[in-house]
């Protein structure tokens, strides 16, 4: 992909930024800048929409989160049950029977399957790999389309259709959240929430080269999820820094007007810059000391200790 379309600011419109880091998936180049305004972590330069929309229906499923055939559903089957089991846990309040479910990026679609199995719900989920969709279809008798979710709201039927809608993981990876959240609100009913699940940039478990990736034009914290979701009518009306995934944060929203917003602090951008050196500099010191430590030892040897470490400073 192409990282040369420059940017301002999508959710201050402001042109005032800092770098915060300068790698991304591993050590490849990448730039993230942080908006000083209002402090929005962002990819700029980047790839253009289409090019978005075409690497998260190739290189993404391929190289990282679809399934490689039908049958590796065997595999994955049991991880993603304990993983989409949780996200069911938090949100399973706002469920009842007989709602209309959308899961947008719903993979195999486990989640459905659970909410399908214990609130007898009817489902929907879109998905943008094939093989996940059969696997769905195979597995589960899901009927998971196989379409992206701009086509998917542009249609009539779906207008004010929907009770609930989860995107676990799904809304960093959209480049235009302002005109995504335009199209949820269209096919959510009025008293319609939504769960949210996405990394957050202030919550960072894992190596920061490893965290920031292409395929997330957008790390959000609380504040600036929250300042994107209020811009387009939304308030986060729960909110949990242990989600499912080691690292993340999850939400609900709704845009009623019955609904009370939880209520949040604005980041300072120079404490989150800060927050980045910090997680850098625990992780190289790790990487320092076992490379110190235990030269002697194979590689392959050396790789499997550096993953023990990555697993113990997850849970710090
Ligand atoms: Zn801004």
């Amino acid at each position: 992909m192409q990282q040369n379309i420059y940017i301002k600011c999508p959710l201050c419109g402001e042109d005032n930024t800092e770098t915060i880091y300068t790698k991304g998936n591993l050590s490849k180049g990448l730039i993230n800048v942080i908006c000083k305004n209002c402090s929005l972590v962002y990819i700029n330069p980047r790839p253009s929409e289409e090019e978005y929309l075409e690497f998260h229906k190739e290189e993404f499923l391929r190289d990282s989160h679809g399934l490689k055939d039908v049958s590796q559903f065997a595999e994955k089957q049991e991880s993603n049950l304990r993983l989409k089991g949780k996200v069911y846990d938090f949100l399973e309040e706002y469920l009842k029977e007989g709602d209309n479910v959308l899961d947008i990026g719903c993979g195999f679609g486990t989640l459905l399957h659970i909410i399908q199995e214990k609130k007898h719900c009817n489902i929907w989920g879109i998905e943008l790999s094939q093989l996940d969709v059969e696997a769905g279809k195979k597995y589960y008798n899901l009927n998971l389309l196989n379409i992206n979710f701009d086509d998917f709201a542009s249609q009539p039927e779906n207008k004010n259709k929907f009770d609930f809608i989860a995107m676990h993981h799904t809304f960093e990876h959209f480049p235009d959240p302002l005109e995504k959240l335009e199209f949820i609100k269209s096919i959510l009913k009025d008293s319609g929430k939504v769960y949210i699940g996405v990394p957050n940039i202030l919550n960072v478990k894992k190596r920061p080269d490893v965290f920031f990736q292409i395929g997330h034009p957008f790390s959000y914290s609380l504040y600036t999820i929250g300042k994107v979701l209020e811009k387009s009518g939304f308030k986060i009306i729960k909110f949990s820094n242990r989600a499912a995934f080691p690292g993340g944060m999850e939400m609900i929203i709704s845009s009623s007007p019955a609904e009370k917003g939880i209520v949040f602090k604005k980041d300072d951008y120079r404490k989150v810059v800060e927050y980045v050196k910090e997680i850098e500099n625990k992780f190289s010191l790790f990487r320092r000391l076992r490379d110190r430590l235990f030269f002697w030892l194979p590689a392959r040897l050396r790789l499997k200790l550096s993953r023990a470490i990555n697993r113990l400073l997850k849970k710090i």
